[in-house]
């Protein structure tokens, strides 16, 4: 039986609709709305439709944007300045430096100069600190909506065989991190692994991470598994034209799996809608508030 496709655009949409109603409410209490100030270094074509789309959908929402666009040769203590600027700014709530940055730039004392509080993206040592000692903080978002996802398939995880291939700060680990918090026994995959299919075939959820189109094929893939793909890749056809690909084979793993991402409209579209709750998030502790359920 063909797997049960995980819609990624609905999900979003609706928490999408959550954050802008309590961001209305927000904005009715103190006077102006929730503030998020995206940075942007450099012109590399998929970071600019990236920071388009976040400033889009935070307007859609009720949040204020602020964009700040920087040339390449910006130096790293140019960029600290802007940075300390919006740290100290009370209009914005949420700071988010759009990655990668160029390479004379630091990028984790970049990360690391962001107040935690603000650091909307979840990077800063403080908040993968707290993640990983189980404290209320700032969560990475492609994980947290990733997570999402699982759970709109899987309410309990409780004892489930977790395995994420991929162990980068920003993905793999911070995913296997929430995923211990809800009480799956967790594998995190990467390049050394050995046997790798034979460890994926061991997963009751699988979260794919790593980077290269199809790479995770049907027959590595637990009956009933829920699948879920992280990976975009942009790959090009004969033809010239390219196409977006996950990291799992999906039409080989739909025939085995009980739950599945699409590429492209499973995990992506969830990434910016958690940024805008991260926002909220954000901006009601600044006012030491509690956020609603959302
Ligand atoms: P990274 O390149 O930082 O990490 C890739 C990981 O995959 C590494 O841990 C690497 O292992 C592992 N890996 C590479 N080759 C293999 C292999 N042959 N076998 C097992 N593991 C392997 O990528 P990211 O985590 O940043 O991103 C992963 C994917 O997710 C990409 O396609 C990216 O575009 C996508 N992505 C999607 C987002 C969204 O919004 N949906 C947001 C962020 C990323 P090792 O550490 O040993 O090198």
């Amino acid at each position: 039986m063909a797997a049960k496709k995980i819609d990624g655009k609905t999900v979003a949409a609706e928490l999408r609709a959550k954050v802008a109603a309590a961001a209305q409410q927000w904005t009715q209490r103190h006077g102006k709305a929730p503030g998020l100030a995206v940075v942007l270094v450099g012109n590399d074509p998929a970071s600019e439709v990236y920071v388009r789309n976040k400033v889009r959908q935070s307007e859609e929402c009720g949040i204020s944007s602020y964009e700040y666009k920087r040339d390449a040769s910006c130096s790293e203590q140019e960029l600290l300045a802007l940075i300390a600027s919006l740290n100290a700014n009370d209009a914005v709530h949420g700071i988010l430096v759009q990655l990668p940055l160029p390479k004379h730039i630091n990028t984790a004392v970049i990360l690391e100069s962001i107040l935690p509080e603000k650091d909307v993206d979840g990077f800063h040592p403080v908040n993968v600190g707290r993640l990983s000692s189980g404290m209320e903080g700032l969560v990475p978002c492609t994980p947290y909506g990733a997570m999402a996802l699982i759970q709109s398939v899987h309410p309990k995880l409780d004892g489930l065989n977790a395995v994420v291939v991929g162990r980068s700060n920003i993905v793999g680990k911070p995913m296997a991190q929430l995923l211990l918090a809800r009480n799956c026994t967790v594998t995190i995959a990467h390049s050394r692994t050995r046997d790798l299919p034979e460890v994926v075939r061991q997963a009751d959820i699988l979260v794919a991470a790593v980077g290269q189109s199809e790479f995770i094929r049907g027959d590595w893939i637990k009956p009933g598994a829920c699948v879920i793909d992280v990976g975009i890749n942009r790959v090009s056809a004969a033809d010239g034209s390219t196409r977006l690909l996950g990291d799992v084979a999906f039409d080989e793993a739909s025939n085995v799996a009980g739950a599945i991402t699409p590429v492209p409209g499973g995990v992506g579209p969830m990434t910016i809608a958690c940024l805008l709750r991260n926002t909220l998030v954000a901006a009601t502790q600044s006012r030491g508030e509690t956020l609603p359920a959302i």
